[in-house]
């Protein structure tokens, strides 16, 4: 902060100076003390201003498929009055839109692998750009590799609102297969049959499960245990969120 004030201050009296504001000696001292405090103030205010602004909520659900992510974000979202952005729906809605993007997706997700990096960060560089004065992002089923990770804190990083916590819900493998088995019958979805599902399992321990231990090496990874009823998960965020919300 004190080194974007400082340069700017000094490109500010450089720009003064050029339009020949100053014009004696006597009015060049006095300038030359006055002037940088006045400006430094109102640098000083205005920056106080834009982060201020910034203080946005921006957080990430994880955990594998089954894990209860969907329902989740939800009711975060409806609560800290967050911009929703679920991966899955959107290309769900790409593919239902019959764009050419949904096009390209359709297969992949039917057999329950990951898209591209690529395909993904385009997805979501767009919807971040559309909410800028929201009160906070809550990704949802993203990031799911490294790469994305790095991709989405260079993004946030740029907009100096860094993610402040991966939320990581954690629930036994037996329980997360009969879930989804069980949302299979229930909502039909493409990629909720047996085989599929295998492959999403696999999908998440070989690409995504890494996503957590980049977090932990951050110091931004929050453990949530998820073999509960959704209220007591619920609660156990709200929890954790309330201490770094702000
Ligand atoms: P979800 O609804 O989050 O379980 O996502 C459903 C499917 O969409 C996944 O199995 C992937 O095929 C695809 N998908 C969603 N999010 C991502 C992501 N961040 N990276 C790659 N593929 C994704």
């Amino acid at each position: 902060l004190y080194n974007r004030l400082f340069y700017a201050k000094y490109e500010f009296n450089i720009i003064v100076l050029n339009k020949g504001f100053l014009k004696t000696k006597q009015e060049n001292e006095i300038n030359s003390i006055f002037l940088p405090l006045i400006l430094g103030r109102i640098l000083f205010l205005l920056s106080l201003r834009g982060l201020k602004m910034k203080a946005m909520l921006n957080i990430a659900l994880f955990g594998p498929p089954g894990a209860g992510k969907g329902t989740q974000a939800k009711r975060i979202v409806e609560k800290y009055n967050l911009v929703h952005i679920s991966t899955g729906d959107m290309i769900r809605k790409e593919i239902a839109d019959g764009t050419e993007l949904g096009k390209m997706a359709a297969d992949i997700i039917n057999r329950g692998e990951l898209l591209s990096d690529e395909f993904v960060v385009r997805l979501i560089e767009n919807s971040i750009a559309t909410h800028k004065g929201a009160n906070g992002f809550l990704f949802d089923g993203f990031p799911r590799t490294v790469a994305q990770a790095e991709i989405l804190d260079n993004m946030l990083g740029k907009e100096g609102t860094p993610l402040k916590g991966l939320i990581c819900i954690d629930v036994p493998f037996t329980e997360l297969k009969r879930r989804m088995l069980e949302r299979a019958k229930i909502e039909g979805r493409a990629d909720d049959n047996e085989e599929v599902i295998e492959n999403r399992f696999k999908e998440y321990n070989s690409k995504t499960v890494h996503v957590a231990n980049y977090y932990k090496n951050k110091g931004l990874h929050i453990d949530i245990e998820g073999d509960r009823t959704m209220d007591e998960v619920f609660a156990s965020i709200v929890e954790v969120l309330e201490k770094i919300k702000d």
